[in-house]
């Protein structure tokens, strides 16, 4: 077994691990295994091993690798993790099975059209930056249940749920706790907490889905 392979068990495991101790139902987190950088002899592996979420942060770097890893491999689920450019709506609509980072209005907008031209709805959530921090992308918390409103009552989007990026340099459980608290108040259901660093922290915290990279792939 190589080593992403086993370092993908070991996630596994520890996210079993969280759960239980968090008193979440077994298989209550989801695991989005973020690929970004890595190359398809590299993500194949894992994907045989079971797999089947995944995440990236490019819409252009995942057009170059996925669609002929989601043609050998059908019911993979991809979602978009990092920032989404207009420009890019229609690419990421028809690649992405989850848009985790809308944003804005404009990109609300854009999708929305996306959606109804193509015939093709991803799932998506709505990125806070929770820690208002301005190189960040992500809505800002004070606005966040509004636009998740806007985006259900303007422009006709179905909002599953709410995204995160702590600071880098903070304690993330108040930003994880602040994440929760607006997800109920906007009424959205799924939480998308936790990185390599701090995804058993966000399990506790009520994360539904963590997006975990350089544990299994290694670093970039
Ligand atoms: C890269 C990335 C991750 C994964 O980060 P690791 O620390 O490698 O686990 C998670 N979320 C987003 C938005 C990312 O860009």
């Amino acid at each position: 077994m190589g080593d992403t392979v086993q370092q993908f068990f070991a996630v596994k495991a520890r996210i079993a691990a969280a759960e239980q101790e968090a008193g979440r139902e077994a298989g209550a987190v989801t695991l989005v295994a973020v690929s970004k950088t890595f190359d398809a002899v590299d993500i194949q592996p894992v994907i045989e091993a079971g797999q089947r979420v995944f995440g990236e942060n490019r819409v252009q770097e995942a057009q170059g690798k996925w669609p002929a890893l989601k043609k050998a491999f059908p019911d993979i689920e991809l979602h978009l993790i990092g920032p989404l450019q207009s420009n890019k709506a229609k690419e990421a609509v028809a690649l992405f099975d989850v848009i985790e980072t809308i944003d804005r209005d404009k990109i609300a907008a854009e999708l929305a059209k996306e959606v109804a031209r193509q015939g093709r709805a991803p799932k998506l959530y709505v990125q806070v930056n929770t820690g208002s921090e301005p190189q960040k992308a992500g809505i800002e918390p004070r606005e966040a249940v509004a636009f998740v409103k806007r985006c259900r009552e303007v422009h006709g989007l179905a909002i599953e749920g709410l995204m995160c990026i702590p600071p880098a340099d903070e304690n993330p459980g108040p930003h994880f706790a602040l994440l929760e608290k607006m997800a109920r108040e906007a009424g959205v259901a799924k939480l998308s907490m936790g990185m390599s660093g701090d995804y058993e922290t966000a399990i506790a915290f009520g994360a539904t889905s963590v997006r975990v990279g350089s544990a299994i792939f290694g670093n970039r």
